[in-house]
């Protein structure tokens, strides 16, 4: 199965190792030509108001933005999460999203801890006898999911925040599942959102 990975910018290179050692063929996607095969995308970390932009350079967005209002499974992580989003908060006037997910995005706003931190979390429906284990998810300059649409599945959350949810096919992190060994989040992307 032929999944992209997005990389305009940011952190894609360890999602593309994590969908490979997951039997996945990553697809690098810089332009439309590239959205042709793949089954689903991955949208990583990095700096949404660049991607945003580089997304509008490429001729990208708009394609793309057609590919997930037909379904397309989509994972966003951090950036990623930003894009997918509805609503960006502190964002820039000329930033765009793809409304892929009904939630609203604060970002760079955890808490007081607005650099980075790590925690450990309990997820909604990882696989039978993974859902004791949590999973260690580092946060980097992480987004806050300020609203919540009714059609979305809180996973997981930090401190009462979400900071994992899933509406359909679209899944988002406030977190980086690729850093680190824990492909288990991937998996499940794989298994029942592709
Ligand atoms: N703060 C970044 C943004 O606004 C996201 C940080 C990340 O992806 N690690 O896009």
């Amino acid at each position: 199965m032929k999944v992209g990975v997005l990389a305009l910018q940011g952190a894609s290179a360890r999602h593309a190792s994590m969908l490979t050692r997951l039997g996945a063929e990553p697809v690098t996607v810089r332009s439309p030509a590239d959205l042709t095969d793949i089954s689903a995308l991955v949208l990583p970390g990095g700096e949404s108001t660049t991607m945003s932009q580089l997304l509008e350079s490429s001729g990208l967005f708009e394609p793309l933005s057609e590919r997930l209002a037909e379904g397309l499974p989509a994972l966003g992580t951090c950036a990623g999460m930003i894009l997918l989003g509805r609503d960006i908060l502190d964002g820039r006037s000329d930033q765009r999203c793809f409304g892929a997910i009904d939630i609203d995005v604060r970002r760079n706003a955890f808490g007081r801890q607005i650099d980075s931190f790590e925690a450990d979390l309990a997820i909604e429906g990882m696989g039978e006898g993974e859902g004791d284990r949590p999973v260690h998810a580092v946060f980097i300059r992480a987004p806050v999911v300020e609203r919540i649409g009714t059609g979305v599945d809180v996973l997981a959350t930090v401190e009462g925040r979400p900071v994992l949810c899933r509406q359909g096919p679209v899944i988002v992190a406030a977190f980086h599942p690729e850093l680190g060994d824990d492909p288990r989040l991937h998996e499940l992307f794989l298994n029942e959102v592709v």
